[in-house]
């Protein structure tokens, strides 16, 4: 078998730490699969006085597959040279560089930690995991935009587009994901108003001819967005445009109760996967070994599975996570009453044990 790559970009703020961390279990699962680390965010900024260095894109350029850390330093610092635009200079950056196309984010709900979702029990009842599929090329981000002033008013204009092909790509990519899971796709769009919604529904509906195994249903987005709230255990895999996804995977994300928890990956068209936790660089508890691994460890699992073909050792460091909850070890940001706090460190030398055993 060839030699598999991975480049490791840790970037700023709690990355470096719950990358250091998750490395540590990639060795314990596959130490045959080779990492190299660039530099990225504010990390490359102080080294090469750029937030995305050409060495870092020649790494990825090579690589398997990426796994990201975050980017970006406190808030109130964002007027330094160091943090200027950070996040658009380097993630943005590095998701046009790949030309990302899918987003895949899971919100997986632990019978463990049930009490410390903003739902109520019983709403959970039922609950596993919600996979949210956005697409990621088209819709109001990157049509045309203008802002412009008559009269005595001012004026700004979006255009969201959509054109057959993109829809035809994505709906492909969410049937042949729901086909691997339960068989049951959500797609939602606002076809009782939007011309681009209306192409997207036609599409998918004729995409899914070709799986006869997936039942598709529809579902517009004000209602989606209310169902994830009201009966989050009624969906599996959810696929929706750009904009709608951007806003639903973030609710969707909070139903578990911890951003620290919550994985992502994307792919481009030709298959290459960037691997990232949702959240952000956390300044605020970063260096303080505070922060939670578990979301740059199920990227790290999706890693695995999806670009490197390791679908055992995928469910190993999940089961192992698992397991660590089931145990009562927590890291702040998901501590309950009754249970054992622990470190960022803490945390994963327990899921290693149980990887070691
Ligand atoms: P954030 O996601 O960094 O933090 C929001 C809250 O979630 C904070 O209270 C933080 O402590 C908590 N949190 C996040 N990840 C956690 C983890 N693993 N464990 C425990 N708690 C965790 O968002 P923010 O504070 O709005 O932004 C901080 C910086 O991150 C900014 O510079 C922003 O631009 C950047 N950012 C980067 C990315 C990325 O790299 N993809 C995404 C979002 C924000």
């Amino acid at each position: 078998m060839s030699e598999k790559m991975i480049a490791v970009l840790p970037g700023d703020g709690i990355g470096p730490e719950v990358m250091a961390q998750t490395l540590r279990v990639l060795e314990c699962v596959a130490p045959e699969v080779q990492t190299q680390h660039g530099l990225i965010g504010g990390a490359a900024y102080v080294e090469h006085a750029t937030h995305f260095p050409d060495e870092t894109k020649r790494l990825i350029d090579d690589a398997d597959a990426v796994l990201f850390g975050s980017v970006g330093g406190p808030v109130e610092h964002s007027d330094q040279p160091k943090w200027r635009n950070c996040e658009v200079n380097s993630i943005l950056a590095l998701r046009n560089h790949l030309n990302l196309s899918v987003n895949y984010r899971p919100a997986k709900f632990y019978p463990a930690l049930q009490n410390i979702s903003p739902l109520k029990n019983s709403r959970l009842a039922g609950c596993d995991e919600i996979l949210i599929l956005r697409e990621l090329l088209g819709d109001i981000y990157f049509g045309e935009k203008k802002t412009w002033h008559e009269q005595d008013n001012t004026y700004a204009q979006d255009t969201a587009n959509y054109d057959a092909k993109l829809i035809e790509h994505m709906a492909h990519q969410a049937f042949q994901t729901a086909e691997k899971r339960s068989g049951k796709l959500t797609s939602v769009d606002k076809a009782n108003v939007l011309d681009t919604s209306k192409l997207w529904r036609q599409v998918f509906d004729q995409v899914a001819t070709d799986y006869p195994n997936v039942v598709l249903s529809h579902m517009l987005v004000d209602n989606c967005a209310m169902q994830l709230i009201l009966n989050p255990a009624q969906f599996d895999v959810i696929a929706t445009g750009n904009l709608f996804g951007d806003i639903l995977s973030d609710a969707a994300s909070a139903l578990p109760g911890s951003l620290g928890m919550m994985p992502s990956a994307s792919f481009s068209r030709d298959g290459k996967g960037l691997y990232e936790p949702s959240g952000g660089s956390a300044p605020d508890i970063a260096g303080q070994d505070k922060a939670n691994p578990m979301a740059q460890l199920l990227s790290l699992a999706m890693l695995l599975r999806h670009s490197l073909n390791m679908n055992q050792q995928a469910e190993a460091i999940e089961h192992a996570i698992e397991e660590t909850l089931n145990q009562g070890f927590r890291t702040a940001d998901i501590m309950q009453d009754g249970c054992h706090l622990v470190g960022t460190t803490a945390f994963t030398n327990q899921i290693i044990q149980i990887l070691m055993t």
